[in-house]
């Protein structure tokens, strides 16, 4: 089971900031922006290269959700930046798809 996983079935704590059937999101543990929330699936699906065409409305959901979460962060005026890192060559290190929100100031470069 990955720690992601843990933190869905509660089993490690997290700052969950927003939960419903699907998904839940909470704050990245090693914050690489002013606010860096993490967005993912209840269903474990491990990397991108995993996603099939049943995925397409719970990835769709995601990507809504992590755009009001923006908004609720205050984000939404000045941006901000959504991120899936796939697999090694993509800098993944937690096997369980995931969404990366970062803002809060301008951003340059790869942070995450
Ligand atoms: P990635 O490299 O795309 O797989 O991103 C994994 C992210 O998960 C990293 O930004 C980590 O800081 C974050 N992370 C790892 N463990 C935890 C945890 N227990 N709670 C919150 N974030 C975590």
């Amino acid at each position: 089971m990955s720690i992601f996983e843990k933190i869905i079935q509660k089993e490690i704590p997290a700052n969950i900031v927003f939960e419903d059937d699907l998904c839940l999101a909470f704050t990245d543990i090693s914050p690489k922006a002013p606010v860096h929330i993490l967005i993912i699936p209840k269903t474990p699906i491990p990397t991108a290269a995993d996603l099939k065409p049943e995925h397409a409305s719970l990835m769709g959901h995601l990507m809504i959700k992590a755009t009001e979460i923006a908004k609720e962060q205050g984000l939404a005026e000045h941006g901000y930046r959504l991120v899936i890192n796939c697999k090694d060559h993509g800098g993944q290190e937690v096997y369980h798809l995931h969404i990366h929100l970062l803002g809060g100031k301008k951003l340059y470069g790869l942070p995450v």
